[in-house]
């Protein structure tokens, strides 16, 4: 039996993988797909790096970091899980396996635009479609902004957004008309409305080209896209933990879960979208998870 299996192979994953590691405690970690952070072009709000690091390097050297450690890397996923006397079994590609305590650093997926993928993971690179104003706001001062998307989250992410630009426009997706009270929120908070949008989006040069069902086009430096996430919480719900509205897992002050001994950090459970934060909380969840298998 192992002491911890983690299950995401994202920051928050591979933190706390290097946590139990150098706690000595057993332990296996799955990954499989491809983590949120190995689309960010250059992230500039993480300590540490004053240059800004790619998704891909900080995955890369959290890997290696990881590598020093006796932590077994499976890169597959898993599948099911279930609830057994003194711990968890899970279901996974490579076949059983059981453990005493479960770490999900399983993420969330961002809702993307209706654009073929290709097009859509080019703007990100180039920064002309972004997905965290907190995370990247700062590099869009004096541009020309889109928030694609509706209701109270577009709003929000407009008004955070227009702390740094001036020209903001809300596009809203076609399948997602406001109300008058979201129409009215947008004009207070000085946004702009651009409406009926076919979701034809288009890289042309150093601009973003939103086509309207009208036939009018409108160019902008960057858009935000503002639709919304798909937490990765089926393992959670299977063991039947609490989960938020949004599917997302609530935790408490040691990130654990309404299962005892099943953990949840980074993404997935609810709150604040950042690595920094799901590495945090990996510290916290690993070390109670160190102590509660001393006291056993
Ligand atoms: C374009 C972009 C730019 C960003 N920029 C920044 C930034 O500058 N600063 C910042 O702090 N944040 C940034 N973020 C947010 C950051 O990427 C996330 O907060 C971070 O990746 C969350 O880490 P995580 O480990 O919780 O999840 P993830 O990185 O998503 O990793 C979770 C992993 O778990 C895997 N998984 C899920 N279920 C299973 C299963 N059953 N079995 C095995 N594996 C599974 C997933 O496939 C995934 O690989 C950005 C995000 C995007 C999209």
């Amino acid at each position: 039996m192992q002491d911890c299996i983690i299950v995401g192979g994202g920051p928050a994953g591979l933190s706390a993988g290097i946590y139990l590691g150098r706690f000595l405690r057993r332990t296996r970690l799955y990954a499989a797909g491809r983590p949120r952070a190995d689309h960010i072009p250059r992230s500039r709000n993480l300590a540490g790096w004053p240059d800004g690091v790619t998704g891909p390097e900080l995955l890369d050297s959290m890997r290696r970091q990881l590598g020093h450690y006796d932590v077994e890397i499976r890169d597959e996923r898993v599948t099911g899980a279930t609830q057994i006397d003194g711990g968890f079994r899970l279901e996974t590609e490579g076949g059983p396996v059981e453990t005493r305590m479960l770490v999900l650093a399983t993420g969330v997926t961002n809702r993307p635009p209706r654009i073929p993928e290709a097009l859509h993971d080019e703007g990100v690179q180039r920064g002309l479609i972004r997905y965290c104003p907190i995370c990247d706001a700062y590099e869009v001062q004096g541009r020309k902004v889109a928030i694609l998307g509706s209701g109270p989250h577009a709003v929000a992410e407009g008004r955070f957004v227009r702390h740094y630009a001036e020209d903001v426009t809300v596009v809203r997706p076609e399948h997602a008309p406001l109300d008058d009270d979201g129409e009215r929120a947008l004009s207070e908070a000085g946004l702009k409305i651009l409406p009926s949008h076919r979701e034809a989006i288009r890289l042309e040069g150093e601009k973003i080209v939103v086509d309207m069902a009208d036939g009018r086009s409108e160019a902008f430096d960057t858009l935000y896209v503002a639709l919304g996430t798909d937490p990765h919480s089926d393992l959670a719900r299977e063991l039947g933990a609490d989960l938020s509205e949004s599917g997302c897992i609530p935790v408490d002050a040691h990130c654990e879960t309404s299962v005892p001994g099943l953990f949840a950090i980074g993404d997935v459970i609810e709150g604040l979208d950042q690595i920094a934060y799901g590495m945090g909380h990996a510290a916290v969840a690993c070390t109670a998870i160190h102590n509660r298998l001393l006291g056993r």
